[in-house]
């Protein structure tokens, strides 16, 4: 499938007189250009921009990254949600760090072997920082590509971002970088998923959906398995001198951050009462709910206040839990969940 001639020219052509200001686009830094595509999956533009720029204030070299602790660069992404992207992130520029100079690789290969580079961020990458010809598919251009052809391929399914990007092949070859940005930036200003700019976009005439008709059918996508809800219990529990317990949650979902202790609600109270080696009794209401929504999962939180203060010279608290005080705030790295309970209780 290979559009007229003057499609890529039309596009690119766009894209330099329309894109977007991003800090990430006055660079050639790969590190800088790097740190963007992961902060950027799942998340806003607008959103992004304050947390790259606070990063690459505090880190601003993969030789200060690499030295950083986990703590501390996960406190930088607080609020960004999807964890795993800072902890894999920070764990391939150690590698970096480690095993090429501190130079991010300019060879794809070498490059996808780090932690946490899926096929996306490799052509993202690669394609940005070195203009190797490798195609991006990410939704923007599952969307417009789709259009473009008339295509009614399922999107969930591998076989056509395999297809994809066998198509869109023989417009890397020169440009790469521009051309992947030109097909995103389009689909995320003129070929929108509900309102598509139609009438203003550069690349109406290399359009079949258009010509069809088809725009607003397109992409195809099956429907996603229904998400499934898990009841939390949240504790306040307080020591004699007014702080709260926190634990770090481990080796699951968010893991390294902090949490006022939660549990599923089905046994939340021996769980808690099993981890302190002490009875807790939670007043038998919640004092304050929230929902808070994954990708994949939801949280129904609801949040227990406990009444007894527990002694701090008596209690030895497991490894991953520590007393917190409400005005240290700073030093600990919250989910976006635990951040509104902390505001709740702050008052
Ligand atoms: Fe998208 Fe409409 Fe442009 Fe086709 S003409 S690429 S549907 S904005």
């Amino acid at each position: 499938m290979y559009l007229e001639e003057n499609f890529k020219d039309n596009i690119v052509h766009w894209f330099n007189n329309n894109q977007r200001s991003m800090p990430w686009r006055e660079t050639t830094n790969p590190y800088y250009i790097w740190l963007s595509e992961v902060m950027l999956q799942q998340t806003q533009v607008k959103t992004v921009i304050d947390y790259y720029d606070r990063f690459t204030h505090r880190f601003p070299t993969i030789a200060d990254l690499s030295e950083a602790n986990e703590d501390e660069v996960l406190k930088y992404w607080e609020g960004l949600g999807y964890y795993s992207r800072a902890r894999n992130f920070h764990h391939a520029v150690k590698e970096v760090q480690r095993d090429y100079n501190g130079i991010v690789p300019s060879d794809p290969e070498n490059f996808k072997s780090l932690k946490g580079v899926g096929p996306y961020t490799q052509a993202a990458v690669m394609s940005i920082a070195f203009d190797h010809p490798l195609p991006t598919v990410d939704g923007n251009v599952f969307r417009v590509w789709s259009r473009l052809n008339n295509d009614s391929s399922d999107i969930k399914l591998q076989s056509t971002r395999k297809t994809f990007e066998q198509q869109l092949l023989p417009y890397v070859q020169e440009e790469a970088g521009t051309f992947n940005q030109s097909m995103m930036e389009l689909g995320a200003l003129i070929c929108t998923p509900k309102n598509p700019l139609c009438m203003f976009c550069p690349v109406q005439e290399n359009c079949e959906a258009f010509d069809k008709g088809t725009v607003l059918d397109l992409p195809v996508k099956t429907k996603n398995l229904k998400k499934k809800t898990i009841e939390q219990s949240v504790f306040l529990i307080r020591n004699n001198k007014g702080q709260y317990l926190l634990e770090k949650r481990q080796e699951r979902l968010l893991n390294g951050m902090w949490e006022f202790p939660m549990f599923e609600a089905s046994n939340a109270i021996s769980e808690i009462s099993h981890k302190l080696k002490h009875d807790i009794e939670p007043l038998p209401e919640h004092i304050f709910k929230l929902k808070h929504q994954f990708t994949h999962l939801t949280w129904n939180i609801k949040v227990y206040s406990v009444p007894e203060t527990i002694d701090i010279n008596e209690k030895v608290l497991p490894d991953n839990m520590v007393w917190f005080d409400l005005s240290n705030r700073d030093d600990y790295s919250f989910p976006v969940s635990m951040d509104k309970i902390y505001r709740f209780i702050e008052g």
